[in-house]
């Protein structure tokens, strides 16, 4: 068999009522362009039939191969193990809930014929996303900008194509910590971006729940910045500054008014709940960096399989 020019990574969590259509439209494109391709789903420790059916797919069509984690693992895990195993010289990275239109592949693949070795795909409009979803996409996407020590671009998810170069070098960064968007960005080369209307879900739930979208985005923020390092100091700084007048009043008043009865207890308990609140902010900024720091120290495997369909 001809090897991959290109290759598919599409991760799966209990997305059984979305892989017939999905292998359906999929089927329809990857004809369309007529060039070798592999699609590798992943099934992130899916509790429904999704694995079941991906096993059924690779049967009909040996270029539909799946790989099967013993347990949830999460997106980007899910996205960093398909990117470990595919083998084509331009990999395609996107959602199996048809969110990125697999139509879109032809245009990403002229893209990257013309030179390019990634494309991020951005989003001009989020079709039916709950509107404070997008409000706080919208602020975290521009506040990770402002912070981020590389330009990550705005508006745009893990749906992109790579080029081969840029896929090895993603596959021999260690860190566990996997924010592919900041990865990609990272790595420099050629960029571009391919805007395109988002969908809305085809169907079943979504799987980012508001906690996890949340971590996601913390862990965009811990991963490229340490400006929430500096904000710690700063914070430290301007508590010492609000002390220092403090004294400088104190004083004021023991030598203008000596009769009058010094600082209520009022005073005492909120400067005792600042100081505490600006300590513990500033342990948590701390906690966060060295709880990252303990989990790449461990260098424990960032999966696990259980069930692969192509060896590698
Ligand atoms: N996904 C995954 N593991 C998870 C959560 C999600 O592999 O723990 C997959 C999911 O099946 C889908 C993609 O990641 O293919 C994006 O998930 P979702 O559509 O729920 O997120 P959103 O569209 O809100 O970004
Ligand atoms: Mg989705």
């Amino acid at each position: 068999m001809a090897s991959p020019l290109y290759s598919l990574v599409i991760p799966i969590f209990n997305e059984e009522d979305n892989l017939p259509e999905l292998v359906q439209r999929l089927t329809v494109v990857t004809e369309a362009v007529g060039q070798p391709y592999e699609v590798l789903f992943v099934d992130d420790g899916s509790g429904d039939r999704s694995l079941e059916l991906l096993r059924h797919y690779h049967q009909q069509n040996p270029q539909f191969h799946y790989l099967s984690f013993a347990r949830n693992f999460g997106h980007q895990v899910a996205v960093t193990g398909g990117l470990n195993f595919v083998t084509g010289k331009a990999v395609i990275v996107m959602d199996a809930d048809l969110q990125d239109p697999p139509e879109l592949i032809p245009e990403l693949l002229e893209k990257w014929q013309q030179g390019y070795q990634v494309i991020y795909a951005q989003r001009i409009a989020r079709h039916q996303d709950p509107w404070l979803k997008r409000l706080l996409a919208y602020s975290f996407y521009r506040v990770l900008r402002r912070l981020a020590d590389v330009a990550i671009p705005t508006d745009s998810g893990d749906f992109c194509l790579m080029d081969k170069q840029v896929v090895d070098l993603l596959n021999s960064m260690p860190e566990r910590n996997r924010y592919i968007r900041g990865l990609r960005a990272w790595v420099g080369f050629r960029q571009t971006s391919l805007q395109f209307k988002r969908d809305p879900r085809f169907a079943g739930d979504v799987k980012y729940t508001f906690r996890k979208s949340l971590s996601l985005a913390v862990d965009g923020i811990m991963s490229f910045s340490k400006v929430p390092l500096r904000f710690a100091t700063y914070l430290g700084l301007l508590a010492a500054g609000i002390a220092l007048l403090m004294v400088f009043a104190v004083l004021y008043w023991r030598l203008f008014y000596p009769e009058s009865p010094l600082i209520g207890a009022t005073i005492i308990t909120i400067a005792i709940f600042f100081l505490g609140a600006v300590q513990l902010v500033c342990i948590g900024i701390l906690g966060e960096y060295i709880g990252r720091i303990y989990e790449e120290v461990k260098g424990r495997p960032l999966y696990t399989i259980k069930e692969v369909s192509l060896n590698s």
